[in-house]
């Protein structure tokens, strides 16, 4: 039964992907449930992402990874469903498998070997992947450049039209009564008598539970509740082109055509601190490539490019943990909100509403294991 003298059941810390994710998930078990945002001015991975649910190169150094991402992309479909059953809104998911495409001998060979390195390692859940030669990749994408010389393929792979997903997950939460507070940085945590204070601008906000997905800043807020978060942004930059017939009907991790006809183009890894400016350097290398990969691509129109943060932690894993020192306390942290979605709202939300996250799930994915790999450094 909820405990009447709560405000919320949970307060949801930052309403980005995963915060909304996991407000919708706890909405559906019948929490009620406070996502406290910061403004427009918060440094938001939101703003930005490729949309790839994307699972073929996932969890190198962390079997569990690999298998948490196939559950959430298995999880997709049933997801994608249910939210444009309730908010009539269809956020374009298709998994036709994804092609990461080569340019030299020597990239399609170290594809394999890593995809191969992945699918070797002890306690993997393995997938079959396929790599495939020029000829067979031009079987099904004619329109490729004379120096692709192959491609990696999964049929696990897929992707949606994110910002659909951002819509739908606003509407679905709202609709299930969720308080959506916008303007509520959270400043500071308390945690007293088995229930969690939290200081805003606008006024304190109690819960009997809280979720950290405030993104980076969780890094700040998670020592106040006996948690230890440590990410930092690294920037992506994405160009996008005017809209074209559609001609690419596969995603890629760097070209993709999006359901409404314009063509993605992304992504850099850039290790510039919290500064998410796009750069011309940057953006004409990935430009330059896009047209290698596709060549009719050089006459089209870019309309917009941008560059944003991801939320990553030092080995690139997720963070999930619930506080042994303040009950009722979880975080979520990740860089591949899309993807994970899913599995947020259908796997991890229940158990955040249940008090107790399983051993079996989370457990590799504690913060702890940074103070093993700082000991065995
Ligand atoms: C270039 C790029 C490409 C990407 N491509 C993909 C992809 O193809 N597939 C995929 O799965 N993922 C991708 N991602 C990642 C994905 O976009 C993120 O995982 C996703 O946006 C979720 O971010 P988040 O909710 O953790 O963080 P954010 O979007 O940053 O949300 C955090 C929220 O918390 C709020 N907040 C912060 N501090 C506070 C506070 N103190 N109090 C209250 N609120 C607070 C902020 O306002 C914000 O709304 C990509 C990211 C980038 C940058």
């Amino acid at each position: 039964m909820p405990d009447k003298r709560h405000e919320f059941d949970v307060a949801v810390i930052g309403g980005g992907l995963v915060g909304s994710a996991i407000a919708w998930g706890l909405a559906r078990c019948g929490q009620r449930v406070g996502v406290l945002d910061e403004g427009d001015v918060a440094l938001r991975a939101s703003r930005g992402n490729f949309a790839l649910v994307w699972v073929q190169s996932k969890g190198f150094g962390l079997a569990p990874y690999s298998a948490w991402t196939m559950r959430s992309a298995n999880a997709w479909r049933e997801f994608a469903d249910k939210l444009e059953q309730q908010t009539g809104i269809d956020v374009a998911f298709e998994r036709p498998g994804g092609f990461n495409l080569s340019l030299s001998e020597r990239e399609w060979e170290a594809r394999r070997d890593l995809l191969q390195r992945i699918q070797d390692q002890p306690g993997m859940q393995r997938f079959d992947f396929e790599m495939l030669d020029r000829a067979r990749v031009q079987q099904v994408i004619p329109q490729i450049g004379p120096e692709v010389v192959g491609a990696s393929y999964s049929r696990f792979d897929g992707h949606c039209n994110s910002l659909r997903l951002f819509r739908a997950l606003n509407a679905g939460m709202q609709q299930l009564g969720v308080a959506y507070l916008a303007e509520h940085r959270v400043e500071h945590i308390d945690y007293t008598g088995g229930e969690f204070r939290l200081a805003t601008r606008s006024g304190a906000v109690r819960a009997a539970k809280i979720v950290l997905a405030a993104g980076i800043d969780s890094v700040r807020l998670a020592p106040m509740v006996g948690l230890n978060v440590p990410v930092r942004p690294q920037r992506g930059q994405l160009i996008v082109t005017e809209r074209i017939a559609p001609f690419l009907h596969f995603p890629m991790q760097t070209v993709r055509q999006t359901d409404e006809g314009t063509v993605m183009i992304g992504d850099s890894q850039e290790e510039v601190g919290p500064d998410p400016t796009a750069t011309r350097d940057v953006t004409a290398v990935l430009a330059h490539r896009a047209i290698r990969l596709f060549p009719q691509l050089a006459s089209l129109n870019i309309v917009r490019s941008w560059g944003c943060l991801r939320v990553m932690t030092r080995d690139g894993f997720p963070i999930y943990e619930q506080s042994t020192t303040c009950p009722g306390a979880f975080n979520a942290s990740c860089h591949s909100g899309v993807t994970l979605a899913a599995a947020h709202a259908l796997l991890l939300a229940p158990q955040i509403a249940a008090g107790q996250l399983s051993t079996h799930d989370f457990a590799p994915f504690s913060a702890r294991r940074f103070d093993v790999q700082a000991l065995a450094a």
